[in-house]
């Protein structure tokens, strides 16, 4: 069985240690095996999500065939050993013995047999990822009996024609293509569209030829026994536990690979044995949009995987209605007391067996982020759970799904009225996306992932062995499944773009080629999709952020503001960032970076001419022209944020970043002289020379070996302090302009790396004496402060000083990081810290989430000390990691003032602010 490497786990869902507890098998009475009416729903850990649920319906009452589970500790048993453990099969027996009993039948006793399926289920749902074997027990002997005791040929030997091609595939690890190119063709010949309407003689012919299959691709015959049967496809199933396919979801889904999966061995109850019979899939609401009604599939003389493998075309649910009435009936009441029951919306999967309805599974559905977030607010209303839980329930990636784009109207409007609406299909997962098409995974993943392209999968249905592709690609186009196929559970969960179930699409992944509609596209052609509305667009439609007025993220984030005590506020540079910042919910802005500013075209040379003034009166023209400027850009900010805070830090890096490289200069500046030996004396090119030639100089001047430990931050101010007090002066003279015209201003400056409380010192002096002086010309009050970033180890060393002249701390922790670690982050993010994070020796990238064990100790030294200094003291965190949940939930901890962060990611921190006061 192909394996991938286990790759980094950043956490388990529920933060299960690495290696989590109770992972071994040595004790000589360990129980293995748990009939359902011994477990409960709260041994998932132990039982699987699917074992436990299925103990818990029986308990409950509620049709379930009755069955016995194979421990998840059993699996890491036989992992361990080697083989399963020497006493684990006496007591599958021995439970199997009790299920004949109950059952009243013997297992694979041709008078009266009873089989059972073999699946797999972990404790945090793995859909598709692991194996499934049904049909245990069926023999050619039995076959035949069933045939005649059932008086429906056609059924038993369907039914071990399915037998014979899971196992082998699952079990004997043979190629699933020769099993269903032989289906395909017979299919073909008989002139129908699926396998239901084969005969019972074409269904013999087609086992027979299975088992030849097996004999020549063995050497051995498909095996006879039943408990052997049994025995193998449960190895099968534990080993499917570490396929590359569940490998690769778990390294996704950060799942732990150590937890290992339960095996539950379940009395098989036939779909397929007629029209009263069936099989489906459903969720007890809309999993895409939340819409309080039942949402699935179903399909009639069916059986298990035909409805997740979207092979055939399913029926939705509401048909069912039509078809069998009463049996609907029963299943909404169903669903509406597991809903009940488990307190959340539940995925069901049921089938019917000659008119009676059983329940095979049920596990809280996954769901798209506004389906999370609409179910979570209607759970409340309902009073089914509290606020809390409802909080807890909306994970911080589905509000920022929220923020994902949808198509621009106009844009779309363009796009049908150019007739590129190409189809609709199903909308499963929401969002916009555009990309070139590809057809199969590898392909997917080499280009989204390696090569960052914008992709788009298009496949006829996706299986768990392309869940690769599907997380490398930007959206998810099939043309067959239904909403609860593989591709949109896939899509949903990691909140990809997909639209499925397009009827129009017919797609040639052997050729490359798709077509939709009568028009073809290949590989590389772009599309553009809408995984909420289900459209299809040839070519690219731009995509807008959609609008954050949805009424129930409106509701979750405001019970998100009752419950945090951490601040939110805004990492912003214009006044259309703190806009839309303070939209999405922003208190503040907790940094603006200045030299953001200087970079805009009209602009730079001016910062140009004020690095290479030659005197003072040089360097101070060129700062008036800056100075009203810059006056203008934070007007806009105050009146953005109208009286919230606004942290603006002075310019921080080193100035030779507003030159041109020292590599091109020295080229310009041959080519300018080549040219100039041409064309004689020519006066625009003998002054653009030297332009050129003073830039070069100055850029040698300036040349530092490590640049970021050089002269910037506060160095530069002390360095050259025209240049700050410019930017003092327009910050207060924008304040004062504010105030003027009615409007509360709070302006922080902020000084960049400062090591030193003589840095602060000096600096501060010379500001304030500015600062005061505009104050005082303008003749207005202006409430502001002034603070320090802590970004160099030294400063949260000694913050107790450090808070003697700071007023507020923000933790720049991109620098600190970088600081404590002695790594450059542009560097070791596209090099060696990918060799770190693959072999281990780092657990998790220290610029994605605060290092707790080195920059958090430092940062918590920081906020001790400063605040022993200064017991007012207001610290925030403004580093990329203040957008991070789980750097949130530290900085909550540690009792952080704020954590500011970009505007997008505003109202996840609201929500993971809030779950950091609920859970710590
Ligand atoms: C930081 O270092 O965390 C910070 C916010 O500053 P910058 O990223 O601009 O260096
Ligand atoms: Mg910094």
């Amino acid at each position: 069985m192909a394996t991938s490497s286990v790759k980094r786990v950043k956490s388990s869902k529920s933060s299960t240690p690495k290696k989590s507890a109770g992972a071994t098998s040595k004790a000589r009475s360990t129980k293995w095996v748990y009939l359902f009416r011994e477990g409960r729903a709260d041994q998932k850990a132990l039982l699987g999500g699917k074992g436990a649920n299925l103990c818990e319906m029986t308990r409950l009452g509620l049709p379930v065939p009755q069955g016995f589970i194979i421990s998840t500790r059993a699996c890491n048993a036989y992992f361990e050993e080697k083989g399963l453990p020497r006493d684990l099969w006496p007591q599958v027996l021995k439970a199997l013995k009790s299920l004949e009993a109950e059952s009243g039948r013997t297992f694979a006793d041709p008078s009266n047999p009873l089989l059972v399926s073999c699946r797999s289920g972990a404790r945090f749902s793995m859909p598709g990822m692991m194996d499934t074997v049904l049909n245990l027990g069926l023999t050619r002997e039995v076959v035949q009996a069933l045939a005649q005791k059932t008086g429906n040929a056609r059924f038993a030997w369907d039914s071990y024609r399915r037998l014979l091609q899971m196992f082998s595939t699952v079990v004997l690890g043979l190629e699933a293509h020769p099993f269903e190119a032989e289906l395909a063709r017979r299919r073909a010949f008989a002139k129908v569209e699926n396998d239901s309407g084969l005969t019972a003689e074409t269904l013999r012919e087609v086992a027979e030829l299975f088992e030849q299959l097996v004999r020549k691709e063995t050497g051995a015959d498909f095996p006879q026994d039943p408990l052997s049967q049994l025995r193998l496809a449960t190895e099968a199933v534990f080993r499917s536990w570490n396929s590359k396919r569940a490998v690769d979801y778990r390294n996704a889904s950060g799942i732990a690979h150590d937890l290992g999966t339960a095996v539950t061995i379940q009395r098989m109850v036939f779909g397929n044995t007629g029209p009263t019979s069936g099989t489906g899939v459903a969720t007890t609401r809309n999993v895409t949009t939340g819409e309080q009604q039942l949402e699935g599939d179903y399909l009639l003389n069916a059986q298990g995987e035909d409805v997740v493998s979207g092979t055939r075309t399913t029926r939705p649910i509401r048909a069912l209605a039509d078809d069998l009435p009463a049996l609907a009936a029963q299943f909404s009441k169903l669903g509406v007391k597991l809903e009940k029951h488990f307190r959340d919306v539940q995925d069901v999967e049921f089938t019917i067996e000659d008119g009676t309805l059983y329940v095979l599974q049920t596990r809280d559905a996954k769901r798209s982020a506004q389906a999370a977030v609409r179910i979570a607010v209607q759970l409340v209303k309902e009073r089914l759970i509290t606020r809390d839980e409802a909080l807890l329930r909306v994970t911080p990636d589905h509000i920022d799904a929220y923020l994902h784009p949808q198509f621009e109207p106009k844009a779309r409007k363009a796009a049908v009225a150019r007739g590129d609406l190409l189809a609709k299909g199903l909308n499963v997962s929401p969002g916009a996306a555009t990309g070139a098409i590809v057809f199969d995974p590898d392909t997917a993943e080499h280009r989204g992932g390696k090569d960052k392209q914008a992709v788009i999968l298009v496949r006829a249905e996706t299986k768990p062995d392309d869940v690769h592709g599907m997380l490398a690609a930007r959206g998810i186009l099939t043309s067959r499944g239904g909403r609860t196929s593989h591709a949109a559970l896939v899509a949903r969960q990691f909140g990809k773009p997909a639209v499925v179930g397009i009827s129009a699409l017919e797609v040639d992944a052997a050729h490359k080629r798709m077509t939709i509609n009568g028009r073809t596209f290949v590989e590389g052609d772009v599309v553009s999709l809408d995984g909420a509305t289900g459209e299809v667009f040839a070519g690219e439609v731009p995509t807008v952020v959609p609008a954050f007025d949805d009424p129930a993220l409106l509701t979750l984030l405001s019970w998100a503001d009752e419950v945090r005590t951490l601040g939110v506020w805004t990492n912003a540079d214009y006044p259309r960032d703190a806009e839309r910042a303070r939209g999405y919910g922003a208190e503040g802005i907790g940094l603006c970076r200045t030299e953001h500013m200087f970079f805009e075209v009209e602009r730079l040379p001016i910062v140009q001419d004020m690095i290479l003034s030659a005197t003072e009166e040089e360097r101070y023209r060129a700062l008036s022209k800056l100075l009203p400027m810059q006056r203008a850009d934070f007007k806009g900010l105050f009146e953005a944020m109208h009286g919230l805070p606004v942290t603006i830090r002075l310019i921080d890096p080193p100035l030779h970043e507003f030159l041109p490289s020292h590599d091109k200069l020295l080229r310009d500046v041959v080519n300018l002289e080549t040219q100039l030996k041409v064309t004689g004396p020519n006066v625009a090119l003998a002054e653009r020379l030297a332009r050129e030639q003073r830039l070069l100089t100055a850029v040698e001047n300036m040349k530092e070996a490590n640049p970021m430990l050089g002269l910037r931050g506060v160095r530069l101010g002390i360095h050259f302090p025209a240049l700050v007090r410019m930017q003092v002066r327009a910050i207060f003279e924008a304040a004062c302009e504010v105030k003027k015209a009615g409007i509360a201003v709070y302006p922080k400056v902020m000084i960049p790396l400062t090591a030193l409380e003589s840095e602060l010192k000096f600096t501060r002096a010379i500001l304030e004496d500015e600062a005061r002086q505009v104050i005082h010309e303008q003749g207005v009050k202006v409430r502001y402060q002034f603070g320090t970033m802590i970004e160099v180890p030294r400063a949260a060393v000694t913050a107790d000083q450090i808070a003697q002249l700071a007023e507020f701390f923000s933790f720049g922790t991109n620098d600190l990081t970088q600081m404590t670690f002695g790594i450059s982050r542009d560097d070791a993010e596209t090099g060696f810290l990918l060799e770190y994070l693959d072999k281990g020796i780092l657990p998790e990238n220290p610029f994605a989430h605060i290092d707790e064990a080195g920059v958090g100790r430092l940062m918590e030294l920081a906020v001790k000390k400063g605040r022993q200094a200064r017991p007012t003291l207001e610290v925030g965190i403004c580093g990329e990691h203040g957008g991070d949940p789980k750097s949130i939930a530290f900085c909550h901890r540690l009792g952080l003032s704020y954590v500011s962060c970009s505007p997008f990611r505003v109202p996840v921190a609201r929500l993971a602010a809030a779950q950091a006061a609920l859970t710590s």
